[in-house]
């Protein structure tokens, strides 16, 4: 058993893991940058390090900043949280070779996960629907435009370095491939390093449904259901919900059989999640995340697990506390992404809150790292809470979600509450009739975001 484990990460997510590692009899050690001496995961930990000054880079992405806190301190084992170093193989073999366990899955599966050419293909082989598309990488513009008419147009070219909306053109015509094509490859180029790219099938009405599942690292593995988060705005997830209002339970079984089985085959260790997109009843798989995410609140709270302590246990080599037989969903959750932004233009905001009430009551969960007199840096994300809820169905959760970001009080900077407020009076968000598109066109005909 750990008796310490370091914390690489800041607000909401590194307070996530704290908590579940008090509840184990774990001791914590916190990291921050000078921007974040006063911050809640430095007052919750039972020891806070600082690394470096504010810019990420010199601090939370410091890996000898962070072994050195590792080493003061005596903690054995790093949880990264998501961001940050979380998917950084390097990271993980450094922890390694300085006798320390990573609270994760192992550099290489990180490494074949994070190309996105390794990964459709290792994927494909592990009988993982894919979407239609090139077979590797495309390095001609000839060779790019041959494949756009095998495969029909629409086509999306992808950088195979590509996270985070980055590096993703779509080519509606065959008109537009040569300027898609160029504008990947060099946004491959300049924000990956790496101008690899490749060619997938365009779908025009998908649905994003993930598939979250669990590894011991020893050939076993579970599946937890999938969560749809198709509500995005720039390929940035907004609103999350379990189970996918979509979704039927003969689908999830077999969909979910094929990830747990997948993952298995492979010794994965850890939670991942499975991205596909759905169209017509069809899954086609994305990408694969190698680490927790930031929407797995919804999963915990259908299946009543806790991921974080799952993640500490098989870190420790513990077998997982639960098998898939275990696992059943009891009624619906959602979350809400709340941000210090200012809409209609989402620009951040950052500053000091003058007051700050989380909601609470039966179904509510406000994961967030504010406090009243807090001041937001502004250094890093905007993400400053994740207001969770579960009911007994979706028009339960729904209704409690409703009132909860009735009870929220943030004062003092502008936060993405009152566009919760205002999608939860569309009728498409009460019926679950959206996919990946319908937010972008909201924002748009309402607030003249585009
Ligand atoms: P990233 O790693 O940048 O998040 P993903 O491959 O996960 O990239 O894709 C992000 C989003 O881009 C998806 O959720 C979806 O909205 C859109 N997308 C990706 N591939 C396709 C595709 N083949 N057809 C339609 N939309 C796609």
């Amino acid at each position: 058993m750990f008796s310490k484990i370091l914390v690489a990460n800041r607000g909401e997510i590194a307070l996530r893991v704290i908590r579940a590692a008090r509840e184990m009899g774990i001791q914590t050690v916190a990291v921050h940058s000078t921007a974040d001496s006063d911050a809640m995961h430095v007052r919750m930990a039972d020891e806070s390090v600082c690394i470096g000054p504010p810019s990420s880079t010199q601090s939370y992405l410091s890996i000898p900043a962070i072994i050195a806190a590792c080493e003061i301190t005596g903690a054995e084992a790093i949880h990264p949280g998501y961001g940050f170093l979380s998917e950084n193989a390097n990271f993980v073999q450094v922890i390694e070779d300085h006798g320390l366990t990573f609270i994760g899955p192992t550099a290489e599966h990180i490494r074949v996960m994070g190309d996105k050419i390794t990964a459709k293909d290792t994927m494909k082989k592990l009988g993982v629907p894919c979407v239609p598309g090139s077979d590797g990488g495309v390095t001609s513009l000839e060779e790019a435009k041959r494949i756009g008419e095998e495969i029909g147009y629409p086509v999306i070219i992808k950088a195979t370095a590509g996270g985070g909306g980055k590096g993703m053109k779509v080519a509606q015509t065959a008109k537009d491939m040569e300027k898609a094509f160029q504008t990947a490859r060099a946004e491959g180029k300049s924000n990956f390093g790496n101008d690899e790219v490749y060619i997938e099938k365009y779908l025009t009405t998908p649905r994003h449904i993930e598939i979250q599942v669990f590894g011991d690292g020893k050939g076993n593995a579970v599946h937890l259901g999938e969560r749809d988060c198709s509500l995005q705005r720039r390929h940035q997830k907004v609103f999350e919900e379990a189970p996918g209002p979509s979704i039927t339970e003969e689908e999830r079984a077999r969909i979910g059989k094929v990830c747990a089985d997948a993952v298995a085959n492979i010794n994965y260790i850890g939670a991942g999640t499975i991205e596909f997109l759905y169209e017509n009843g069809e899954f086609y798989f994305i990408e694969m995340n190698t680490r927790l995410q930031v929407e797995h609140p919804v999963t915990e709270a259908i299946f009543g697990v806790d991921l974080v302590r799952e993640q500490i246990r098989v870190a420790e080599g513990l077998p997982m506390s639960f098998t898939q037989d275990d696992l059943q969903i009891n009624g619906h959750a959602i979350e809400v992404r709340i941000n210090a932004e200012k809409l209609p233009n989402f620009s951040p905001c950052p500053g000091k809150i003058t007051q700050y009430h989380a909601p609470g009551g039966l179904g509510v969960r406000m994961d967030s790292a504010l406090y009243d007199g807090y001041s937001i840096p502004p250094f890093y994300d905007s993400l400053i809470g994740k207001l969770i809820v579960h009911g007994r169905d979706r028009p339960e959760a729904l209704a409690r979600l409703d009132r909860a970001l009735g009870e929220l009080i943030v004062d003092g900077v502008d936060t993405t509450v009152p566009l919760f407020h205002a999608l939860l009076a569309e009728e498409d968000i009460q019926s679950g009739g959206y996919n990946i598109h319908w937010l972008e066109h909201w924002l748009e005909t309402n607030l003249g975001d585009g």
